[in-house]
């Protein structure tokens, strides 16, 4: 589970950094699409680093430091470690900071030398490759923001929670419990691979609003029943390995552990 960082921010302005790692940059993105709330951040914090708004970033202490993306080069490793002795507190945010992304479904399989060499055959690199992990694999992180991309309310609504220095608290039930409060169909009923029952709310069932499966963006929710979903999805005819796929596909490699761990 999270470990809170007890900090309190003063209401004086926190000097704050957000930092891009291997990612599709959609979380910063979003802030910035923002425009009005992006405007009302600026007013609140000290930005001393955000290089998708800013090319004029000033590297010292922080405050509160938010990460998006994956880490995926030595590179990124060195600047995560420099990152987080700067930070008061570190936020991962995005399915890449959180879970480790798409990119981290395979992640201790084994076979990432493999891969490598099939896709880049024998390129040279600027910095070292290594095997895509989320940010808590390499470094300690206060908070959670998880999503693909992050939503702005939910965003705006943690910033503004670390500002006044109250801890912001993971929701605690499933999407499944959104989705009903929105009174949506459930798409099992369809025989629908949705995983909203294994996922973390947080986003107002963003996906089933519009008729699509819960992918599982937020990550894993703790008292879901891994077991007999997975069960119950064989039942639409998918095989164990396909489901298992799926789910990895957000819920990185950290998901077949916290399976395994369940399994215990
Ligand atoms: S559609 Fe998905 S998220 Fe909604 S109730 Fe059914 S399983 Fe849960
Ligand atoms: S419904 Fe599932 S996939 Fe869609 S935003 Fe929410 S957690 Fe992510």
């Amino acid at each position: 589970m999270v470990e809170v960082n007890k900090t309190r921010i003063p209401l004086t302005k926190p000097k704050v950094g957000i930092y891009g790692f291997t990612g599709c940059a959609g979380d910063q993105l979003l802030l910035i699409h923002t425009e009005d709330e992006i405007i009302n951040l600026y007013n609140s914090v000290d930005l001393r680093s955000f290089v998708m708004a800013s090319s004029n970033p000033i590297e010292e202490e922080l405050d509160i430091a938010f990460i998006e993306g994956s880490i995926s080069t030595e590179e990124e490793r060195d600047r995560i470690l420099k990152i987080r002795k700067r930070a008061k507190i570190l936020v991962a945010i995005g399915n890449c900071a959180v879970n480790g992304g798409p990119q981290s479904m395979c992640v201790g399989d084994g076979r990432f030398e493999m891969r490598l060499k099939k896709i880049y055959g024998d390129t040279t690199f600027l910095t070292d490759p290594i095997e895509s992990q989320p940010v808590d694999a390499i470094v300690n992180v206060d908070f959670y923001l998880p999503g693909c991309p992050i939503g702005a309310p939910q965003a705006f609504a943690l910033i503004s929670r670390l500002i006044h220095g109250v801890i912001p608290e993971p929701y605690p039930h499933p999407v499944c419990h959104e989705c009903k409060l929105n009174e949506n169909r459930c798409l099992l009923l369809d025989k629908i691979c949705c995983f909203g029952p294994l996922t973390s709310g947080g986003c107002g069932s963003a996906c089933p609003n519009h008729g699509l499966p819960c992918v599982g963006c937020w990550g894993a929710n703790e008292d879901g029943n891994f077991d007999y979903h997975i069960e119950f999805l064989e039942s639409f005819g998918k095989t164990k390995e396909e489901i298992l796929r799926l789910i990895r596909g957000y819920g990185g490699h950290k998901i077949l552990k916290f399976i395994e761990k369940r399994g215990k």
